[in-house]
């Protein structure tokens, strides 16, 4: 593993002891950082000792995997063209699930059960009942991905996160680091929530202030493990860095004589969970007509940017902005949608569906492969549409809902006491690019340059045997992988 010599490359010298000589070089190789010279503490004697990560076997390292809460991929992306994170290959992207939220997500990318809901406040459907958010929160009851951590803020901790986002940052990191030198583990896994709380509390070029102290943090670690440690660091979501105001959705349904209730026992009915301050709302309905009262009132809200609820018939999904409305339709084996417009363009696809027939992956039915889609629509304003609403409203979560709203940029909905704590800079949830794409990078192997959630495991496992421990099962039961009869629409 030693080498003689590091020259041809170019390095950064560190001089730790402050004794004038370097006492720990870098080296690149291409754009990243590869090679890595210790100078042993004896001065008498220097002695050198290099490693060189493309002479070992990542399969044969310790890898630690990094998951942050709530991180843009523009904003990872910006860093690594600024020169940091270069211990990193280039940053992928990671389009989030559809909610852009942190549990159906991180369920998806560690493989474990869907959570019962989308947030911890959530409809319980067979027992027609909503739960108390806070206990279900504090018990992690909704967070069956959580038993692959090894470090996680205390569940306390995470209401005065959100108050001192960059001083429980701080604390996180040092927390987290005295974890990973106690632990023994082979593959240890570390989840880092402040990162969320910055992007809803401070404004962009503060949180890349913070992204760098975390790149400083890395590179000690690194140094302080002797080289002989990989990573792979990812995140759930991303954020929208717009400062939002609230969306009083359970006063427009008020309004319009429609009942907020806490379960669903008449017509009028319907149940809205509110938790974090997002940008996406779940609404769980009595009946049909309710259903359709609740989305001619969002229909013409401004703040309302999109609603999605399933159809019987013809089956499919509506998909609704303003006026416009279009509908989304599912083949299976092999997986293809169908997105045909009714009145305008909800999801502004039109362009997009003119390339797929121009490249001929449209057929004449207007179908279109479930990947074809993904390519076309990684760059889209909604990124990865039609999949993601799908998942939304039949497998994300145990307990989908009836109507699903994204909002507009400058909005959001969640617990009206959270209102009154913080001015949120930023938040996510919703189907736009900005609080949907996240990434992934890793010193152990290129990403590539785009994927889903559900493609993550496998893609790091081609490489490194890391089986997150899960909840029970090791993998997603069969019967969650099936898409829910479309017909059972309305409880
Ligand atoms: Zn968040």
């Amino acid at each position: 593993m030693a080498r003689e010599s590091i020259h041809g490359a170019t390095h950064i010298a560190f001089d730790l002891d402050g004794d004038g000589s370097p006492d720990y070089t870098q080296a690149y190789r291409g754009p990243v950082k590869r090679v890595f010279l210790f100078r042993a503490a004896d001065d008498a004697n220097p002695r050198h000792h290099v490693v060189d990560w493309d002479d070992l076997d990542p399969a044969n390292e310790r890898h630690l995997f990094l998951l942050l809460d709530g991180v843009p991929y523009d904003a990872m992306a910006e860093l690594w063209s600024e020169g940091r994170f270069r211990l990193f290959h280039r940053p992928g992207l990671l389009i989030s699930t559809l909610p852009s939220l942190t549990d159906p997500s991180f369920a998806q990318i560690l493989q474990a059960e869907p959570p019962c809901g989308y947030e911890s406040c959530y409809f319980q459907r067979g027992r027609n009942r909503l739960t108390n958010g806070t206990q279900t929160y504090l018990r992690g009851d909704n967070e069956p991905w959580n038993s692959a951590l090894d470090y996680r803020l205390n569940f306390i901790e995470d209401a005065i996160m959100y108050l001192f986002p960059g001083y429980v940052f701080r604390r996180e990191l040092e927390n987290a680091r005295r974890t990973l030198l106690r632990s023994e583990r082979h593959h240890p896994v570390v989840y880092l929530l402040s990162t969320d709380g910055l992007g809803h509390m401070q404004k962009r070029t503060e949180v890349l202030r913070y992204l760098r102290l975390l790149d400083r943090w890395i590179e000690r670690l690194i140094y302080e493990q002797g080289a002989r440690l990989q990573i792979t660091m990812l995140a759930d979501h991303g954020n929208s860095f717009v400062a939002t105001e609230p969306f009083r959705l359970k006063e427009l349904l008020q309004q319009a004589g429609l009942h907020a209730s806490r379960s669903l026992k008449k017509q009028g009915d319907v149940v809205v969970p509110e938790f974090g301050l997002i940008d996406f709302a779940a609404l769980y309905v009595f009946d049909a007509n309710t259903l359709h009262r609740v989305v001619e009132v969002c229909r013409r809200d401004p703040a309302v940017e999109l609603i999605c609820y399933r159809q019987a018939q013809p089956p499919g999904i509506i998909v609704l902005n303003g006026r416009q409305r279009a509908l989304i339709h599912r083949v299976e084996q092999p997986v293809r949608y169908g997105y045909v417009q009714l009145s305008g363009d909800p999801l502004r696809l039109a362009q997009t569906i003119r390339r797929l027939k121009q490249i001929g992956q449209l057929s004449e039915d207007g179908l279109a492969h479930d990947r074809a889609w993904l390519q076309a629509t990684r760059h889209h304003v909604f990124p990865d549409p039609l999949h993601r609403i799908w998942q939304a409203l039949t497998e994300n979560t145990r307990n989908p809902a009836d109507v699903l709203l994204s909002l507009t940029p400058g909005y959001h909905v969640g617990d009206p006491s959270l209102d009154a704590w913080a001015r949120m800079e930023g938040t996510h949830g919703g189907l736009r690019a900005a609080s949907s794409n996240t990434f992934i990078m890793s010193t152990a192997l290129q990403v590539p340059p785009w994927q889903r959630p559900a493609d993550v495991l496998k893609r790091i496992q081609a490489t490194v045997a890391w089986q997150p421990r899960v909840g029970g099962s090791a993998s997603r039961s069969p019967a969650h992988q099936k898409t829910q009869d479309i017909s059972q629409v309305i409880p």
